[in-house]
């Protein structure tokens, strides 16, 4: 396996950075996690887009355009002759000295990682997931702004852990306000009625790019999209919930803290936009 590190590419064994990396010391940093179907990345663009955003706002240089950028994820996909899985792009703020300072690191780290994607198992797609909300918040837009997608990810590891502690896989995030934000790398869709119900990003919900193409999606197909503000109780309520994220794509949901979501199982709706979904990863691939 190659792995692109500042301008080479180095095997898994060789590919280090130093301990003084305020990605190490601090989180400081960015990163984007990307997928490869059928040798065509999905959505690069849109993913590089988000990364450079990402960077911008905390004033982190990155030292390549996104040109560069574009064809060195392209290389390192073609280089490990990946059809498809998961692509890691990092861009850590680099070596410094052990103060908070990101004046002392000169260059950023950055690090391209593509490998094989350990799917979720099929049977999660065809019987659901159980899933439950957690005390952990999800941080307030106006102190880390939640569409930062940081080397900081403690909220949502917290999250993670909370899920795994009450036997679960995932789980739901609410806002400060007690709004159900996302869940811990994913993104969540209601269906009730002919309406799709996703938080909006001033809820505290990543702008997901597997998000943004369900929406697409669903306005294609005719449903009603709506950017909602929504309780836990409208989740109990709904028809169908599902999560949405570049690992999972699109998954369905069949119980929340307990109360079982429509009739337990995927709904018609969450299947027939799984369908939907993995149908354009393929088209877009051959535009
Ligand atoms: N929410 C969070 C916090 C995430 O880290 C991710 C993963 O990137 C998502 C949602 C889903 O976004 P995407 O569909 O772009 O993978």
């Amino acid at each position: 396996q190659q792995i692109f590190l500042n301008g080479e590419f180095v095997q898994k064994q060789d590919a280090k950075v130093s301990v003084y990396d305020h990605g190490y010391l601090y989180g400081d940093g960015v990163f984007e996690g990307i997928r490869v179907y059928d040798g065509n990345v999905f959505r690069l663009k849109e993913h590089l887009i988000r990364l450079y955003e990402s960077a911008k706002s905390i004033l982190l240089t990155i030292p390549y355009s996104l040109e560069e950028l574009t064809q060195i994820v392209v290389d390192t996909v073609n280089r490990n002759n990946l059809h498809s899985g998961y692509i890691r792009l990092v861009v850590s703020r680099g070596e410094g000295n052990l103060g908070l300072d990101p004046t002392s690191c000169p260059r950023a780290n950055v690090v391209v990682i593509a490998e094989q994607l350990a799917l979720f198992p099929q049977e999660l797609y065809e019987n659901g997931m159980e899933i439950v909300t957690v005390a952990t918040r999800r941080n307030r837009s106006d102190v880390l702004n939640p569409q930062i997608k940081s080397l900081n990810y403690l909220n949502n590891i917290l999250v993670k852990i909370e899920a795994k502690l009450a036997g679960v896989q995932e789980a739901l995030m609410l806002n400060d306000q007690g709004f159900v934000a996302e869940g811990s790398g994913d993104n969540v869709f209601l269906v009730k009625g002919n309406k799709l119900i996703t938080p909006p990003s001033s809820a505290g919900a990543l702008e997901g790019i597997t998000r943004n193409a369900i929406m697409e999606l669903g306005d294609t197909l005719g449903y009603e999209v709506e950017e909602k503000l929504f309780t836990r109780h409208d989740v109990y309520i709904a028809d169908e919930v599902f999560l949405t994220g570049t690992a999972a794509e699109v998954i369905g949901v069949s119980k929340v803290d307990g109360r079982v979501i429509g009739d337990g199982k995927p709904g018609p709706n969450t299947q027939r936009l799984l369908k939907a979904f993995r149908q354009l990863v393929v088209e877009d691939g051959e535009k």
